[in-house]
């Protein structure tokens, strides 16, 4: 097996194809082209969202997805409370996700006027889980499809909110996709719809959520609400750390080492080994190692997941998977297994509590694959 020399994704990861200098595809900036189109895109849809005056068809000017993690908590503010805008905030209660963002959402709703929508459909998020994880992957495979379960949970409530928007008649859906996020993701309303009946079919829809979206695919562009990435207009100027500190200083921020913690994380990781011989967050580790290769500014952080310019990538990839694989196959010794996932944590950068925490949560893995009516295989029988 062969590593890119600039970024060690290896030449087997979806979508990614490896050069006779040993250089990636993405490294090369092979991708570039469409990259820079979905770009030009999301800034023109933004900068039109800028000029608006207030939607004259409904009492909201936007539909704001609202998750109390600190980008969207940051960007809520400034809309409604320095821009004036009449904002529908808009939570998709995720089961799988840790209860900590619900404080910052309750200090959102004391200190944000706007209007506080929240939607769940734990049964239908998790038949989509369920049927993903479970399905063989399909080789060779496309970009990001190592995140497939990720990725498709997230279309599923974004469809939802695309719904509820149309339905409501809210012109504009604000993501906070950090920049990172945003190369990857479709904007245009109808292809995120049909992205997901190609992947799913219509069986995992009710037949009145069906009729919806079959309204809206055949809707005047007019009619459609257009989704905006509000981040996209100051990505050279992301920054986390500073807007956590303003956050914090607004009594709106209550922060927390486990903040984004998805329970399925540890499934997560299984299903990108198996499948795709490579951790959960390969691909930001790649452009970690890109950025410090290329890049004098590598300190500040472009997107949410920081890695220690210490930590050998490659290695604490090998040790997390024999570690993933050996718990998904009910192997190994449990004590060992802990030592070995608190060690590997804290090379990422984890503090003392937050490794054992998502330790714990990986030797639980069997459970929550069991409740999930997820199947574990084996690396051989996926082969
Ligand atoms: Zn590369």
């Amino acid at each position: 097996m062969a590593l890119c020399t600039i970024c060690a994704l290896k030449d087997s990861h979806p979508g990614v194809a490896l050069g006779d200098d040993g250089v990636c595809s993405l490294c090369r900036l092979d991708v570039a082209g469409d990259l820079l189109a979905n770009f030009a895109y999301t800034n023109r849809v933004f900068e039109e969202f800028a000029r608006s005056g207030p939607n004259p068809h409904g009492d909201y000017d936007c539909l704001f997805m609202y998750s109390g993690g600190k980008d969207s908590t940051y960007l809520l503010d400034k809309f409604v409370n320095e821009d004036g805008r009449r904002v529908l905030s808009y939570t998709f209660d995720v089961p799988f996700e840790s209860t900590h963002a619900a404080e910052n959402i309750r200090l959102a709703r004391e200190r944000i006027p706007a209007t506080f929508v929240i939607d769940s459909d734990d049964a239908g998020i998790k038949t989509v889980l369920r049927e993903v994880l479970n399905r063989p992957a399909v080789k060779p495979g496309t970009y990001l499809d190592e995140k497939l379960p990720c990725v498709s949970c997230r279309s599923f409530f974004v469809i939802r909110a695309i719904r509820y928007a149309f339905l409501h008649r809210i012109p504009y859906i604000v993501l906070c996709a950090d920049p990172q996020q945003i190369l990857t993701m479709e904007s245009d309303v109808r292809e995120v719809v049909r992205g997901f009946y190609r992947a799913f079919g219509e069986r995992l829809l009710s037949a009145e959520f069906r009729a919806d979206l079959e309204t809206l695919l055949f809707a005047e562009d007019d009619e459609l609400p257009r989704i905006i990435f509000p981040f996209v207009a100051n990505r050279y100027a992301y920054d986390p750390e500073r807007m956590v500190a303003e956050l914090t200083a607004k009594g709106l921020y209550a922060s927390s080492p486990l903040e984004t913690h998805c329970t399925l994380f540890p499934l997560l990781n299984y299903y990108s080994y198996l499948n795709w011989d490579c951790m959960f967050y390969k691909l930001n580790a790649a452009s970690h190692r890109r950025s410090v290769r290329r890049n004098e500014n590598h300190e500040r952080s472009t997107f949410s997941i920081a890695f220690p310019r210490a930590a050998d990538l490659p290695g604490i990839e090998e040790r997390l998977k024999s570690v993933v694989l050996d718990l998904a196959a009910g192997r190994g010794d449990a004590a060992v297994q802990q030592r070995e996932l608190v060690g590997i944590f804290e090379e990422l950068g984890a503090g003392a509590e937050a490794a054992r925490f998502l330790a714990a949560s990986f030797l639980d893995m069997r459970r929550t694959a069991a409740e999930l009516g997820v199947r574990l295989r084996t690396a051989e029988a996926a082969a």
